[in-house]
């Protein structure tokens, strides 16, 4: 036996219990229609919320930015890696964001385990909504702080934690902003206030509501209208944005203390020139008009009317986000498969995931569908689950 033959073992049971996830393949663009094994297919997978991920005015930017800077930062941001993109991207997101300042990271999920472990330690305590995003429970992990999860989204369940845990220098709520299996979205007035109330540092990952909640796409701090009243807002270039990258906004001070002690930022390559551009040019596009946020809620609303009509139970999402579903695994993974030989590529999504039996398909749809498009998808939707029996 090999040192490694753990993994052929890991790997078999990963099949045997239809918990292993094949990658699939996109052989073009990230765009509302894909070519996968050679065909097109009607995208629903995807983040890119707002269809930027391939808009011709970001294409444009990220090629001349290529052309001035080159590829690559050449270093991290702390060393030699910080160019004037950079800095001019740092502003124009503190400026969207109603924020005094921002710092970038690598990715959204840099940014929650970088920001994490540089606010609390391991005298501390973090609060964390049970299902917040991975990338926030493995921030918190890191800070060696003592977590205390509560139950989603029940804020009764917090202040009970927060009057029980007392006695430590530092206590931080972090959540979600919106939960992107269920689409549902924090109780964020609630949290502001109990930050208030009881002297917690406040946290969100608003990777999720930015460019689809709030004035313009400012995300789910400027949907709540609360202003600075949470600490720290991070954010992911990644999906409405159409880019890559993570970044964290709030007051002076902490920007100023993440530049000094987010480790990610210290010790891992600066974002390359390009992906900068192009997300100065999406910030551009979002601050001019609202006119992509619009098309991205008149597209759900439309996909979700037309699936409960059809009799499927789309769960209760306040967001475009939208789950098939559909109880058992094996069923949300046939289905899914069906569909993809129907040239629809709808991604399942089953436990460690989401809970045991609550396997579903989640629908994500775009500022950049039609609405034959959405017809489209509806109507193979329709055949696949009568086939399934889901629907009549
Ligand atoms: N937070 C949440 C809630 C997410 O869904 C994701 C991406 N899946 C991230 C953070 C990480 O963002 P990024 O892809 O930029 O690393």
């Amino acid at each position: 036996m090999g040192k490694l033959s753990f993994l052929e073992d890991g790997i078999r049971e990963l099949h045997e219990s239809g918990l292993y996830n094949t990658i699939r393949v996109l052989e073009g663009p990230n765009d509302p229609w894909v070519r996968m094994d050679g065909r097109k297919r009607l995208n629903l997978a995807s983040n890119n919320y707002l269809g930027l991920a391939n808009h011709p005015e970001l294409v444009k930017v990220a090629h001349e930015a290529i052309d001035k800077y080159g590829v690559g930062a050449g270093a991290v941001r702390s060393i030699a890696g910080t160019m004037d993109i950079h800095v001019r991207l740092e502003e124009a997101l503190a400026k969207f964001k109603g924020r005094e300042a921002c710092i970038l990271f690598q990715s959204g999920f840099c940014a929650n385990s970088g920001v994490i472990p540089a606010i609390v330690g391991k005298d501390d305590v973090i609060f964390s909504d049970e299902l917040n995003h991975a990338s926030v429970i493995d921030g918190a992990r890191l800070s060696k702080a003592l977590i205390v999860r509560y139950n989603h989204n029940d804020m009764n369940d917090l202040e009970k934690k927060i009057k029980e845990y007392t006695n430590f220098p530092k206590r931080l709520i972090v959540t979600d902003g919106v939960f992107s299996m269920d689409g549902d979205i924090a109780d964020l007035k609630t949290i502001a206030e109990l930050g208030e109330k009881y002297d917690c540092i406040t946290m969100v990952d608003d990777a999720h509501g930015e460019g689809v909640l709030g004035k313009g796409g400012r995300g789910v701090v400027n949907h709540f209208g609360l202003g600075d009243r949470i600490d720290i807002e991070v954010g992911t270039l990644s999906k409405a944005f159409g880019c890559a990258g993570g970044f964290a906004a709030g007051s002076n001070e902490l920007v100023d203390w993440l530049k000094q002690r987010g480790r990610p930022f210290l010790f891992s390559n600066a974002l390359s020139p390009s992906e900068a551009a192009a997300c100065l040019k999406a910030i551009e596009i979002l601050e001019k008009s609202e006119e992509l946020v619009g098309r991205l809620w008149e597209n759900s609303r439309y996909f979700k009317a037309r699936m409960k009509e059809a009799g499927f139970d789309i769960g209760n999402s306040a967001t475009p986000i939208t789950p098939v579903m559909l109880g058992e695994a094996h069923i949300a993974h046939g289905m899914s498969k069906r569909l993809f030989e129907e040239d629809v590529f709808a991604v399942a999504i089953g436990y460690p995931t989401v809970p045991k039996g609550k396997a579903r398909i989640r629908v994500m749809v775009s500022a950049g569908h039609k609405k034959e498009d959405l017809d489209f998808g509806v109507e193979k939707f329709i055949k696949v689950g009568r086939e399934f029996g889901v629907i009549n």
